[in-house]
């Protein structure tokens, strides 16, 4: 994949759960693009390999360990952000799905989990990013959600309701942030190849049906999805704000 663009030189951000996956490719396209990229996750052998695979390609970026539901963690990113200049991108990124159902059959424990993660720690990254977003020029909020959040499927259905959740949020959260010109927005993938999507993307006979759905006939993969991170983060996507984004190949979706 080539990228022709430096949209986003100057710019610094933030990409949660970034060592692998979605995250890493939105982490290494923003690079690309020029800005200075912190990525994170929980386990430091990840963080260490990945931000070695961007720093050999030449890209400025630097890697912490971050769970993004324990508030330190959380802190730490922000202070290296502002040892390097500050922040204009946070692109929230972390979800967990621990349980495999119907929504009404999720575990209380797992409900939990879920909420906690993929929308309580969203919603306080937002929180604890906006003092640094209101000194840049061109803050940028990205959450990213799925597909799931318009179109529940049957077997991930707590999951589904915390990326509507999501979709909720930049709503809300961009009105207020409007003020700051600070944009929030999602973006909802459809079936990506990932380890997250692996008991999926790994199953023939799932998959017989599943894309047969996807109107390009394909699944996904990282790549595809972070094009839309960088445009959001750029001046090209200075007045778009209050969308969730599908880029899911044009699988059928309604809220
Ligand atoms: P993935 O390839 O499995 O990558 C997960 C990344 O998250 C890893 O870097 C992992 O590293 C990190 N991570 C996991 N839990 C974390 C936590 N609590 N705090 C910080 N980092 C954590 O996943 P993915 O498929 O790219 O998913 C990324 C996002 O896309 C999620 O929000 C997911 O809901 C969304 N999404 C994915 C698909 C799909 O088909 N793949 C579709 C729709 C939406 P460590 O293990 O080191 O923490």
């Amino acid at each position: 994949m080539t990228t022709a663009l430096k949209r986003l030189t100057g710019r610094i951000a933030i990409v949660t759960a970034s060592t692998e996956g979605i995250g890493f490719a939105i982490a290494e396209r923003l690079a690309k693009e020029g800005a200075k990229v912190i990525i994170s996750s929980r386990k430091q052998k990840n963080v260490e390999e990945a931000t070695k695979k961007l720093l050999d390609q030449g890209l400025d970026v630097r890697g912490l360990t971050c769970h993004v539901a324990k508030s330190d963690d959380r802190k730490k990113l922000f202070e290296e952000a502002k040892k390097i200049g500050g922040l204009d991108i946070l692109v929230s990124n972390a979800a967990v799905s621990p349980t495999v159902g119907g929504v009404l059959d999720c575990s209380e424990e797992s409900w939990d989990k879920i909420f906690d993660i993929n929308v309580k720690s969203s919603f306080l990254l937002a929180k604890e990013a906006i003092p640094l977003l209101r000194s840049s020029k061109a803050g940028r909020l990205i959450f990213i959600s799925s597909i799931a959040g318009f179109q529940p499927s049957e077997f991930l259905g707590a999951y589904a309701v915390s990326k509507t959740a999501l979709l909720g949020l930049v709503k809300a959260a961009s009105l207020q942030l409007a003020h700051d010109n600070i944009t929030v927005n999602s973006i909802c993938p459809g079936l990506i190849r990932t380890k997250f999507s692996d008991p999926i993307t790994s199953n023939d006979e799932i998959l017989k049906t599943a894309v047969p759905g996807i109107a390009l006939k394909r699944l996904g993969e990282p790549h595809d999805v972070s094009g839309a991170a960088a445009f959001l983060a750029s001046d090209d996507g200075s007045y778009v704000t209050g969308e969730n984004i599908i880029v899911s190949g044009g699988m059928a979706s309604r809220l």
